[in-house]
């Protein structure tokens, strides 16, 4: 379920497909890796093969702006839906709602992951937050101890592209994380 773009895989799912699968992955206690895709980073990765590894690193590439499914579509593949960081982070966090898992935030200025979570909550009342880390703290050993003393099911990982995705690469075999997505600026936008 991935097509190519200039070496870049890009995953076909849609949110529902993704959602399931991703939930799967927990039930499964499988770790998972979901990164935005978008032109600019397609662009960077033609000249920077440790970014080309990288993004094809991830489990789920989800196509982050129109131009993939515009593309998937002249080929005759089978991109039919825009799948965006924050959608998906929001579905990941009704899903997570739903079965009972939980999320963690780490990432954005001190406070944002705070307002974020309080804004999560008021739209998904249930939904368990394990716990909140700005993205400035700078001592990694404490950053990986907090989150596997939290035990959060799903990490999301606001520090920007493509930091976020070398930060997940490098943390998530010492990690007791199902799934990882990084999401950009999408705590100062949830914040706000
Ligand atoms: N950020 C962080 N630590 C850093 C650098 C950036 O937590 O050392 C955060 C920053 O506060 C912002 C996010 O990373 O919340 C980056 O957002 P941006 O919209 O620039 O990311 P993009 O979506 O462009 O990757």
């Amino acid at each position: 379920m991935k097509e190519n773009f200039l070496g870049v895989d890009v995953s076909s799912y849609s949110y529902d497909e993704l959602v399931r699968n991703l939930s799967n992955d927990i039930k499964t206690n499988q770790q998972s890796f979901i990164v935005a895709i978008n032109p600019e980073k397609i662009l960077k990765a033609q000249e920077d093969p440790n970014l080309m590894n990288l993004l094809n690193e991830a489990t789920y590439q989800i196509p982050d702006g129109v131009g993939a499914v515009l593309a998937s579509r002249l080929k005759g593949g089978k991109i039919k839906e825009r799948v965006t960081g924050i959608d998906m982070f929001l579905a990941l966090c009704e899903q997570a709602e739903i079965e009972g898992n939980s999320i963690f935030l780490y990432g954005a200025k001190p406070g944002v992951a705070d307002m974020a979570s309080e804004n999560l909550v008021k739209r998904f009342p249930s939904l368990k937050i394990s716990g909140v880390l700005d993205g400035y703290e700078k001592d990694q050993d404490r950053i990986v101890r907090t989150i596997n003393e939290a035990k959060p099911d799903i990490l999301f990982v606001a520090l920007g592209s493509p930091a976020q995705e070398y930060w997940i690469v490098e943390n998530m075999k010492n990690l007791d994380v199902n799934v990882f997505q990084g999401v950009g600026g999408s705590f100062d936008v949830i914040s706000g």
